[in-house]
């Protein structure tokens, strides 16, 4: 069993409709989860004027990473079909984006699949709502916690 950290952001359409409805379909698949606070976000690596609202999550589970990821980009087309970037690769508006944020103290780093996101330290985003819900990980490599890799977090 494991326990993966999920990031779930929205900045287009009806936001809190967009996550309530991606919360739904992560209850069904991985059972019951904690949650964080959600919280309001700038863009990341594009302009917009939409901003995100973000909420983070805690499930246990019996599948292999890639299934995590298989599960949460299905959940991502079921609620949006729209591409999440352009055909340059830039970023877009999105109704809905999954992240997978931390697997344990595993550390992935496929084509496919980076464990743990490798823009984690980065993104006040990730790094708030998981000192909420782990306050006591580690990220494997640098051995920080959420609190210690925020203040360092160098201000927009
Ligand atoms: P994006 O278009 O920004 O939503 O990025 C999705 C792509 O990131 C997919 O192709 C995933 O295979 C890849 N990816 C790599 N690491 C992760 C991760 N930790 N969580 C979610 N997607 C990931």
């Amino acid at each position: 069993m494991s326990t993966v950290i999920i990031n779930a952001g929205s900045n287009r359409g009806d936001r809190r409709l967009n996550l309530s409805r991606a919360l739904r379909e992560i209850g069904e698949r991985f059972g019951a989860f904690e949650m964080s606070h959600a919280l309001v976000s700038e863009p990341w690596g594009f302009e917009s004027t939409h901003k995100f609202l973000n909420v983070c999550f805690v499930v246990n589970t019996d599948k292999t990473p890639e299934e995590v990821l298989d599960e949460l980009q299905e959940i991502e087309k079921k609620i949006s079909p729209a591409p999440h970037r352009g055909v340059d690769g830039s970023y877009l508006d999105r109704v809905l984006d999954l992240d997978i944020v931390a697997i344990d103290d595993l550390v992935i780093d496929t084509e496919r699949l980076k464990v743990p996101h490798p823009h984690l330290a980065e993104r006040r985003f990730f790094l708030e709502p998981l000192a909420e819900v782990a306050p006591g990980w580690r990220h494997p490599v640098t051995g920080k916690t959420a609190d210690e890799m925020l203040s360092e977090l160098k201000e927009d």
